[in-house]
């Protein structure tokens, strides 16, 4: 006959949990906490780049959601001035059709996801919203010139690397991990 030995379960099942109490977390606090996304993300966000752009509307015919809307006047040296270049991101699908298509590289997907905004028209980008700037970085989709010049995408949080390099630090927890090197994360690629 087979015996058990009573609670021998029980210690078992508290053996996991008191492993798994003190390992760091791998969850990431967002918003204050945030991931790197991958170099060829398809964000929330078209991005122009003026200078490049002949106002040839390409991109606009291959729109499958008739989304972008230019207005060109005859300009300087044979050339068409861009008056109007305006994307409504409500409807865009983030397919980067238009991105793809323009032969002169004037057109990017952005890195941004947190657009969601109240009301309908605070989506429709023009001119003005649509131009790099600090907040507004163009994705490498599309774009692989643009690869080598953007942060490594980090898939967890990385403990032990410093922020610039996708790190965190263990802010909320009474003792420090730096330099000790942690299990986690997992299969880390480097
Ligand atoms: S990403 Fe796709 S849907 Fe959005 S503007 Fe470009 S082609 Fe149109
Ligand atoms: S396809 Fe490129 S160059 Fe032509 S209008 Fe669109 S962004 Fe400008």
């Amino acid at each position: 006959m087979k015996s058990n030995t009573f609670g021998l379960g029980i210690l078992k099942g508290l053996g996991v949990t008191m492993k798994n109490f003190m390992r760091p977390p791998i969850t990431v606090q967002y918003p204050e906490e945030k991931l790197v996304t991958s170099k060829r993300i398809r964000g929330n966000e078209v991005l122009w780049y003026a200078a490049k752009c002949t106002g040839c509307a390409t991109c606009a015919k291959a729109c499958p959601q008739g989304n972008i809307e230019i207005v060109t006047s005859p300009g300087p040296e044979n050339r068409r001035t861009v008056e109007k270049f305006e994307v409504d991101t409500g409807r865009c699908i983030f397919c980067g059709l238009c991105v793809e298509a323009c032969p002169y590289d004037a057109l990017f997907l952005g890195r941004a996801y947190e657009k969601a905004r109240f009301r309908r028209r605070e989506l429709v980008t023009g001119i003005d919203s649509i131009q790099f700037s600090e907040e507004r970085q163009p994705s490498a989709f599309a774009r692989p010139a643009l690869e080598s010049g953007l942060p490594k995408q980090t898939l967890l949080v990385y403990w032990d690397r410093p922020r610039r390099e996708g790190g965190q630090k263990l802010a909320w927890l009474p003792f420090k991990r730096r330099g000790k090197k942690p299990k986690f994360p997992i299969g880390r690629s480097k």
